[in-house]
């Protein structure tokens, strides 16, 4: 990490850890925070929780486990180019999903809303609560311990109500300042890789059409490109060519205006980061073209009725094992037990949060099925 710019979060600058540790040997404080969140169980149940399509709907899908690893290769990029601290970039990415809930945002919805008298549910918040208390895995502390940069960039949203109660990375909503540029990337960089990655597999299942998508001015140009110069390219390759070509323009849009905007402020500390506006940013253009990327999407594919059966399942298996668990907490698995309401909600929810989807399809079978099934 010879080369950093100077308002790159780096180990002397950082925050640290809340527990104090000694320094690593070999690493740096980031790759050993990106270690950490690696070898935790909530990463590994990534592999079996949905992005858009359900583990069982086919395994060329994007799944959460997929879908961090493509955000955190696009966080890594940029970060090493403008001179961050890629590590930190790299270890943001691979936890931000952390907290999801099975079923992607269906199940996130349906939890919130079943929590809504007990303090909603919320999943950035949740991946936050995953690094800081629910790994059980040190003998020293509870959680992962991690560097309070990773912890804020892994809190990307947050209310004012729930900022007041989470300390040291609750402050910056309320006093209205900028995290790291690495969790700024890494919250773009999120969103380069889903709408590629929503295109490639709305296409695999079939649901929107390469010629539906030619309406969407940004598929359009990289479209034509792929077709003007491999007019007899097989359709497959056809797709992945213009994906990677869509990236590779978000990509490089965001470091060139990234640059424009750092060098216009001159920027020299860390400190300067979290006063300055926001940072890394798409040009007004791409923006305006990702927009309409994400409109089509949202109407064409998170609308078609197939992923609406299955958000509408989605919602029902939580809703229900939410329900029955608040009724009577003795079906719980004895770690989750607890008798106080608000406790064993807030308990419930872990539970169900840290499910994969197989498991909630499981579990909800085992509870409700009336045929004969192992409990
Ligand atoms: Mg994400």
């Amino acid at each position: 990490m010879a080369d950093l710019a100077p308002y790159a979060v780096s180990d002397t600058n950082s925050r640290g850890r809340k527990i104090t540790e000694a320094a690593p040997n070999a690493r740096s404080e980031f790759q050993r925070d990106r270690d950490r969140i690696i070898h935790s169980g909530a990463f590994r149940r990534l592999e079996y929780k949905t992005q858009v399509f359900v583990n069982h709907e086919g395994d060329l899908f994007r799944t959460r486990l997929t879908h961090s690893i493509e955000v955190a290769q696009i966080a890594r990029s940029i970060a090493r180019h403008l001179r961050l601290n890629e590590d930190l970039a790299e270890a943001i990415s691979l936890a931000h999903d952390l907290g999801h809930t099975p079923f992607g945002h269906a199940g996130q919805d349906a939890l919130n809303t079943c929590m809504k008298a007990y303090g909603g549910f919320e999943h950035n918040l949740q991946s936050l609560r995953v690094v800081d208390v629910l790994e059980e895995r040190y003998a020293a502390f509870d959680g992962l311990n991690l560097c309070f940069e990773t912890r804020e960039g892994i809190l990307k949203h947050c209310s004012a109500e729930n900022a007041a109660k989470l300390g040291d990375v609750g402050e910056r909503f309320l006093q209205h300042r900028r995290p790291s540029l690495e969790a700024q990337i890494t919250n773009l960089a999120d969103e380069i890789a889903y709408n590629n990655h929503d295109v490639d597999d709305g296409l695999r299942s079939g649901l929107i059409t390469l010629e539906e998508l030619a309406t969407v001015p940004l598929v359009a140009k990289h479209l034509q490109q792929v077709k003007q110069a491999h007019p007899e390219l097989p359709e497959r390759r056809v797709i992945h060519e213009t994906v990677r070509r869509m990236i590779n323009t978000l990509v490089t849009d965001l470091i060139q205006q990234s640059e424009r905007n750092l060098t216009a402020q001159k920027l020299t500390s860390i400190e300067d980061v979290r006063t300055a506006p926001a940072m890394i940013a798409f040009s007004p253009e791409m923006n305006e073209q990702q927009r309409e990327l994400k409109t089509f999407l949202r109407t064409q594919l998170y609308r078609h009725y197939k992923v609406m059966r299955m958000s509408t399942k989605a919602q029902r298996i939580i809703s229900d094992l939410f329900g029955v668990f608040m009724a009577d907490y003795r079906l719980l698995p004895e770690q989750f037990q607890v008798q106080d309401e608000a406790v064993r909600s807030r308990a419930i929810a872990d539970y169900i949060a840290g499910m994969t989807d197989r498991y909630a399809i499981r579990e909800h079978r085992r509870i409700f099925a009336v045929e004969e099934v192992p409990i």
